[in-house]
């Protein structure tokens, strides 16, 4: 009977998986894909609980209970800007589990493992510690505890497929062989080292895709313990999170338009790491006085401006995301709404440092849903637009690519704010985004540069608007 209760729970859990994918893929719906995903996670921690197996129910109360501690601590204090060396290390946790998992199982019953269970538990470790320890470079490069850029040296792409075919070796040998506990912790060491190899060389910048497609191996890592358990939602859920993750990660780089391949082998890294570099460096810097040929106004200029415009297109980026502009600038777009300005949001795929970054944003501040419209669908728009207000965005507008092939971000699909009639850049300098390079529409005889820290702008203009 209880076997029967635990089984329609996982099935009910993993209906509520499935339809809180499917409700988070709009951001009109996605708190309720968040609600609907935890009460099924809630579902299946309880329905595991009535498993006859469960050894002890003090130990689990102490892991909830530090567990909730560290979790909610974190969550309350990061910043929405640090959220992906997050999510980083919350993979990186869920591998390491399922590693542990798979070593729990092989130290308990390694006197009669045969070929099958032997097979699932060294998945297991190997997806595993791979994740784990890549997770926690991601998390290092990000948290800039490490340098960002890309750490090549030669032979490396050799001696990374040495270590990999010398861990397939030990997991085939354990196969069949599972008595030899000493290659049982060498295939633990190498899984781990193997994951640190391939994340260094890529760039600190690409992290955000490397950190999805770790998420989809944590996945792989849960379902493959799935299998060690005889754990149905554990499956499941494993294998929904490997492929959203995989499906993400292809997403992120056809909005960038690269490759998976490009990105994991550090091409792009290696061409805009250098240029970021000399862009960051203090003399370097330009600032508006040394670019004399830029336009720029204050905001009260720009207020002016606003009062005649009948069409506004707002274009959010990461600067907006540092700034934490989103709630100043919904506070603009109503006074602008107010004096009959037709007002909206344009959303490109991979503005700001995190899928759906923008979005989550301006879903905070209470912009309306309807207003939020996608790369593809506004991109027709700017024509008969008189105002593209940029804020903090500069790589997602920049039309080089469209017209430079010699730059990195050659053939990604930008928002064409260089159409409209105006466009108001609002950053705090000259300085390239995260792609490295310069942004030539802000040389452009119909941009405008607003200067100084997006918040504070925005509230200057909202100001002289009313
Ligand atoms: P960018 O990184 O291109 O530009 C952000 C701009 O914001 C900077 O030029 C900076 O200029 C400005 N800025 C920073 N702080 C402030 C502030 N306080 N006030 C005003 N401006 C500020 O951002 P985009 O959103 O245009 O592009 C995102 C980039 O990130 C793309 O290249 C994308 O490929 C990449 N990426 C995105 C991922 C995602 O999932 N979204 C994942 C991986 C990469 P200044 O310093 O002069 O103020």
């Amino acid at each position: 009977m209880t076997t029967q209760i635990i089984e329609i729970s996982y099935l009910l859990a993993a209906i509520s998986f499935i339809l809180g994918l499917k409700y988070l893929s709009s951001p009109e719906t996605a708190s309720r894909g968040m609600l609907l995903s935890q009460l099924g996670m809630f579902i299946a921690v309880i329905a595991t609980l009535l498993n006859h197996s469960v050894v002890s129910y003090g130990m689990i109360l102490v892991g909830i209970v530090i567990g909730s501690l560290i979790g909610s601590l974190l969550a309350t204090k990061i910043q929405m800007t640090a959220m992906p060396q997050m999510v980083a290390l919350l993979n990186g946790f869920g591998g390491l589990s399922s590693a542990l998992v798979g070593g729990g199982e092989f130290l308990r019953s390694q006197a009669h493992l045969t070929p099958y269970p032997m097979t699932t538990i060294g998945l297991t470790v190997l997806i595993g510690m791979v994740t784990f320890t890549g997770s926690l470079i991601a998390f290092a490069k990000l948290q800039e505890l490490m340098r960002g850029t890309p750490i090549v040296f030669p032979g490396q792409n050799a001696l990374n497929l040495v270590f990999f075919f010398v861990a397939l070796g030990l997991f085939g040998y354990l196969a069949f062989v599972p008595t030899m506990t000493p290659a049982f912790w060498a295939l633990i060491v190498l899984s781990g080292i193997l994951g640190v190899m391939v994340v260094i060389p890529i760039g600190g910048g690409d992290m955000p895709v490397v950190i999805s497609l770790l998420n989809s191996y944590s996945g792989l890592a849960a379902a493959a313990s799935g299998f060690i358990l005889n754990n149905n939602v554990l499956i499941i859920s494993g294998s929904l999170v490997g492929s959203a993750g995989i499906i993400l990660s292809q997403l992120m780089c056809k909005a960038m338009n690269r490759s998976l391949g490009n990105v994991l082998f550090g091409a792009f890294g290696q061409i805009a790491a250098p240029k970021a570099q000399v862009a960051a460096s203090p003399d370097k810097q330009a600032t508006p006085a040394a670019a004399p040929e830029v336009r720029s106004g204050s905001p009260e200029e720009a207020a002016e401006i606003f009062k005649k415009a009948k069409k506004v297109i707002i274009v959010p980026g990461y600067g907006m995301a540092v700034a934490q502009a989103q709630h100043a600038v919904r506070e603009l777009a109503e006074l602008l709404q107010n004096q009959g300005t037709e007002v909206s949001y344009a959303i490109h795929p991979v503005a700001g440092r995190m899928p759906g970054h923008m979005n989550v944003l301006l879903a905070e501040a209470n912009v309306p849903y309807d207003q939020l419209i996608d790369m593809d669908d506004i991109n027709d728009e700017f024509p008969e637009t008189d105002v593209s207000l940029v804020i903090g965005a500069n790589d997602v507008v920049n039309p080089a690519a469209d017209t430079d092939p010699n730059s990195p971000i050659y053939g990604m699909p930008i928002l064409h704010v260089d159409q409209s009639k105006l466009v108001m850049v609002l950053k705090r300098s000259m300085k390239p985004g995260f792609a490295g390079i310069d942004n030539e529409l802000f040389l452009r005889p119909n941009t405008m540069m607003v200067f100084g820290d997006a918040k504070s702008t925005i509230v200057k203009m909202a100001e002289a608007l009313k």
